[in-house]
């Protein structure tokens, strides 16, 4: 109980609405402090009686104003005196506590009151410690500026403040916070058990100040730790607070935000906030979306959508981007600018022959060692397949760009050594400069790639710049291809035969057949020119059906004794109708299967294909005869002869054409003509031109030859007169047949 305090007392008198008791009144007018009584000055306290009434009657107008007052506001409000005595209360008093008015005794102890409803069970709160609770809510009573709750039997929720007045008396505020509570349950319920991860933050000084269960989890920071904790501290860059800036918007578009996780890994986060106050202090709601993942897979697009998924290199977009900047750059500068098409030569037939997977890593192979050759600076993209382009900066002179293309090739030309196989791949190089060759990077590109094509077609293994032509030549090639489509489909083109003689007897023993296309405007094309335009186009397939049909047609004429020779393409293995195009071929010419001889080249052999070599032998098992076509031109041709019985080797012209200056040529032709020797082999040397390359060949042992020195590819009808009169003149000394 609080003290009891005389100086409020008095005051209190003063204002209390009960009149004086007439009698006391009266003794203390007559009484002088002295103890003597003065009769003289009735009137005057008889005066200051009425004056005093006045007052009394002012002060109950005053009192009954203010009750008016109080009782419209929207709080109640009650009034007690320093004992904790009713003096004054309002209506909504009376209602939050489902009474009226007139229910509540003046001067009554609000203690009493309240015991009275403790007994009828108005505080739930109290049930069960009755005393206590009555005798801590008086106790609260005197102690101002404390709020505090209390919840009413039928749940609601009134808040309660109450200050000392100054004569020690208490005045005191209740509000019905039932609404805002069951809002601040809901939301709580929401927050507490939402699966989006949540932190509520102090807006001055960004202190976490309640995490919700999934924040606790997805973090892994105990919710102790997180308390411990700011909003920055999670923040895995130093960057503004989230609601920097924009304090006053209530609510925020979502930001993303990277965090640190209590095991250190980091999250990209959306984060949406709202400003909200938590207790007396303004404060933020984050809710946090983990985007990591999403983040990652657009990252992941992104990446895809400019790279290339095999090798990782930026691909042509990305390479068109950057070229874009580069020449933006140097046209202010004036800096040159070198492009340069990398295409891998005969990357198709590794990839037919050793099968995708080892060309896929051969392509990573490249590409590894072409970034490792270029300079930080430099770009380099995947094309397609087996092509890929650099952008070369910082040129200074032409030089530096030939030495880029040197140190390309280098690189690529060592061997590789993948699942145990050794392969070697060369490439070509074609290049376009700016300024010059092109003032955009559409110009650039294509013109590089055009000398790409001229590099290719010239020899492989080197590079080529870009001249001015080179489109013209394009295009030729590409009427070509138009040309050739219908050469083939009106069944124009025609084998051509070139005797082989054998060395010993000065016979011909077979002619070989090579396609010739007589064009109706460019006349006769060679096959160098149009067999790799078939090739890339996949005329090759119907072409050779064709020739090798032909051939077949026309040697059934032929005396017995002469075989033909018809090469194949590797592509024409690919397709896997091969043997049943041959065995059409001979049964519809009627033409004996041992006077069929097939020329393969080594690069069908690059890989020991099971598929391939099942053909192989399947030709052979017909009674076809398989010959090595260039041998010694290709990277392992020795180890090729081990694949597979070939029944003959054909001594690339190369090597037959050094015969007379090179002594390494003729150790080379001596040993291929002994390992023939050694194999049971048939050994012809092609290209033989002159007397002295034929006495070479004869002095070491060579079985066959073939080139201008005893005829060029001829027509079938002259083919059929020479071999008339090799049998009308069977000994032909010197087989000068031209
Ligand atoms: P190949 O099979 O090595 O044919 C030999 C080539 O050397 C022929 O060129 C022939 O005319 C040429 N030649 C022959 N003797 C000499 C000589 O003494 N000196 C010189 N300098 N050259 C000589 P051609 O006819 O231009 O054929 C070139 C290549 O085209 C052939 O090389 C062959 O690989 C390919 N080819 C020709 N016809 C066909 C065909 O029907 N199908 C396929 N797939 N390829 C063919
Ligand atoms: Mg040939
Ligand atoms: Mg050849």
């Amino acid at each position: 109980m609080p003290k009891f305090r005389p100086a409020a007392k008095k005051k209190l008198k003063a204002n209390t609405e009960r009149p004086l008791p007439a009698g006391r009144a009266m003794k203390a007018a007559l009484k002088l402090p002295n103890g003597r009584r003065v009769a003289g000055e009735i009137g005057e306290i008889v005066r200051q009686r009425a004056h005093a009434e006045a007052a009394i009657a002012d002060a109950r107008k005053s009192h009954e104003r203010l009750r008016e007052a109080i009782d419209i506001l929207p709080q109640g409000i009650v009034i007690l005196d320093a004992d904790g005595r009713y003096i004054l209360w309002n209506k909504k008093y009376a209602e939050i506590y489902n009474r009226s008015s007139d229910q509540f005794v003046h001067g009554a102890r609000l203690q009493d009151t309240i015991r009275v409803g403790v007994e009828r069970g108005d505080y739930p709160e109290a049930i069960g410690r009755e005393e206590e609770w009555i005798a801590e809510r008086v106790a609260r009573l005197f102690h101002p500026g404390e709020r505090h709750e209390q919840t009413l039997a039928d749940g609601r929720v009134i808040l309660i403040d109450e200050r000392l007045t100054a004569d020690g008396g208490v005045i005191g505020l209740r509000v019905d916070i039932t609404e805002l509570k069951q809002r601040e349950a809901s939301f709580r319920l929401l927050f507490d058990s939402n699966p989006v991860p949540m932190i509520v933050c102090a807006v001055e000084d960004e202190r976490i100040l309640s995490v919700n269960d999934a924040a606790v989890e997805h973090y892994g920071y105990t919710r102790a730790e997180f308390e411990k904790l700011t909003i920055r501290h999670l923040q895995a860059f130093e960057a503004e607070s989230p609601w920097a800036g924009e304090k006053s918007t209530d609510e925020q578009a979502a930001r993303t935000w990277k965090h640190v996780k209590a095991d250190g890994s980091l999250i990209d986060l959306a984060i949406y906030s709202r400003l909200l106050r938590y207790g007396d202090e303004p404060a933020v709601m984050l809710a946090l979306m983990d985007i990591t993942e999403r983040k990652r897979a657009e990252m992941r697009l992104a990446f895809m959508a400019h790279h290339d998924g095999l090798t990782g290199l930026p691909n042509r977009n990305l390479l068109r981007q950057r070229l874009d900047e580069t020449l933006a750059h140097t046209r202010r500068t004036g800096e040159k600018v070198g492009v340069l098409f990398l295409g891998l030569d005969n990357f198709k037939a590794i990839n037919d022959t050793l099968g995708h997977g080892i060309g896929d890593k051969l392509l990573r192979g490249v590409a590894r060692r072409l970034r490792s050759t270029l300079r930080e600076e430099d770009s380099i993209a995947r094309l397609n397949s087996d092509e890929f382009a650099i952008i070369q900066t910082g040129i200074s002179r032409p030089e530096d760009v030939v030495l880029l293309a040197r140190r390309l090739l280098e690189a690529i030309g060592e061997p590789y050594l993948l699942d145990g196989h050794s392969i070697v791949i060369g490439a070509s190089i074609g290049i376009a400069m700016a300024p010059g060759d092109g003032e955009d990077s559409e110009r650039l590109l294509k013109n590089a790639d055009m000398a790409l094509s001229r590099a290719k077609n010239d020899s492989r293994g080197t590079f080529s710049f870009f001249e001015s032509g080179m489109d013209a030549r394009a295009q030729t090639r590409r009427k070509i291809e138009i040309d050739l489509r219908a050469a083939i489909q009106g069944d124009l083109l025609r084998p051509y035969y070139q005797p082989l003689i054998d060395l010993k007897t000065g016979r011909i023993t077979g002619v070989e057949a090579l396609v010739r296309w007589p064009h109706p405007e460019r006349g006769m094309i060679s096959p160098a020119e149009f067999i790799p335009v078939a090739e890339d186009t996949g005329l090759i397939n119907v072409l050779g059906a064709q020739i090798l049909r032909r051939a077949c047609m026309e040697a059934a004429q032929w005396p017995d004794a002469v075989r033909v020779a018809v090469n194949l393409s590797p592509l024409q293995f690919r397709v896997g109708n091969l043997l049943s195009i041959v065995m059409d071929a001979l049964k519809q010419s009627g033409l004996p299967a041992k006077r069929l001889e097939l020329e393969i080249t080594e690069t069908l052999l690059l890989e020991k294909s099971s598929q391939v070599l099942a053909t192989l032998h399947a030709l052979r098992a017909l009674g076809v005869r398989i010959s090595m076509d260039d041998f010694g031109t290709g990277y392992s041709s020795l180890s090729y002869l081990r694949s597979f019985p070939f029944d003959k080797i054909k001594i690339d012209q190369s090597f037959v054409r050094d015969l007379g200056a090179n002594r390494d040529a003729q150790a080379i032709v001596r040993s291929i003509i002994s390992l023939g020797m050694g194999l049971g082999v048939t050994i012809t040397a092609e290209g033989v031109e002159t007397e002295d390359e034929l006495a070479c060949l004869r002095a070491e042992g060579c079985d066959e030859a073939q080139g201008f020195l005893f005829s060029r590819a001829r027509p079938n009808a002259e083919i059929i007169e020479l071999l008339r009169a090799q049998s009308i003149v069977p000994d032909v000394e010197r087989a000068q047949v031209a």
